[in-house]
């Protein structure tokens, strides 16, 4: 794996403190704001390369797990370090609260059913975090419930893993002031005043237990095989070129290959 993507790794050999790390970082950037958003336009096409790659080997699928706070930016990066794949080849899933009829199931049932198949990419918008997140935060089960979360989530992304499913885990890492400015951007804005919500308000209020949360979620489940990456995301163009830089390395390392042609391609005219 490149060595610039190592910065963000967090693979369980050593403990991340998110209060450590920089939100406004532009570490390992080419250059500012306007270098690197001219430096994440290729980027953007290697990504459709690859992933045409992973579609015609059609053996092994890659998973993007986009975790963040509110305003955190999941959906930003969805739209920027996508727009150039083939949507075929891509599936996003968005995890909102549970139904009635999905909470009847265990935790990770919704979530096994949106895991991409062969050839593809799936994208999570949030995912099964939340169940050691505002789960934990807003106290919806007892605690050795979601203690206990930490060890099956572990087992069953190495259940993906053996099946040939490569899971990249992403925490968009913005600071409370930076939520604060784009929260107030939603309410001035009426074209983005959807966006928010006074529920909104509430999870900022509890900002601190978030984080602690988010660190043990990241703690517990970063492994060498499943790690997280910790993305400093203050900055929007910092973070569409971090990620992209992750799923490049990752897509690199797992190396698609083009499936063999059929014999006696060469001798083919047609008229
Ligand atoms: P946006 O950033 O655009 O607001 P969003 O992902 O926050 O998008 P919302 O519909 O605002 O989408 O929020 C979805 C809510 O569902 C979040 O508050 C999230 O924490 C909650 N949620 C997701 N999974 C679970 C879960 N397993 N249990 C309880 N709540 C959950
Ligand atoms: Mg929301």
């Amino acid at each position: 794996m490149a060595e610039h993507v190592k910065r963000w790794r967090v693979d369980g050999s050593k403990a991340v403190h998110l209060h450590d790390v920089d939100t406004r970082s532009r570490d390992g950037a080419p250059g500012g704001k306007h270098h690197t958003r001219a430096a994440t336009e290729p980027l953007v096409e290697r990504l459709a390369e690859m992933q045409n790659r992973l579609w015609a080997e059609q053996q092994r699928s890659l998973l993007l797990v986009l975790q963040a706070m509110d305003a955190g930016g999941k959906d930003g990066t969805i739209r920027k370090v996508f727009t150039g794949v083939n949507p075929q080849g891509v599936r996003v899933a968005s995890f909102k609260a549970p139904t009635t009829h999905e909470l009847a199931h265990d935790f990770l049932w919704r979530i096994h059913r949106e895991v991409p198949g062969r050839g593809e990419i799936g994208v999570f918008n949030r995912s099964h975090y939340e169940d050691v997140l505002i789960v934990r935060v807003e106290e919806l089960v007892p605690e050795p419930v979601w203690q206990g979360r930490y060890a099956h989530i572990r087992h069953f992304e190495d259940l993906l893993a053996d099946a040939g499913t490569t899971v990249v885990k992403v925490f968009l890492h913005i600071s409370k002031d930076e939520q604060a400015e784009r929260f107030q951007a939603r309410l001035d804005t009426p074209e983005k005043r959807w966006k928010f919500s006074a529920a909104d308000l509430d999870v900022r209020a509890k900002w601190d237990r978030y984080q602690e949360a988010y660190e043990d979620a990241i703690n517990e489940t970063a492994t060498e095989r499943n790690p997280w990456y910790v993305v400093p995301a203050d900055r929007k163009w910092y973070r569409d070129w971090a990620i992209l830089q992750i799923l490049l390395g990752t897509l690199e390392d797992m190396d698609p290959q083009y499936p063999d042609e059929e014999e006696g391609l060469d001798q083919v005219v047609i008229d």
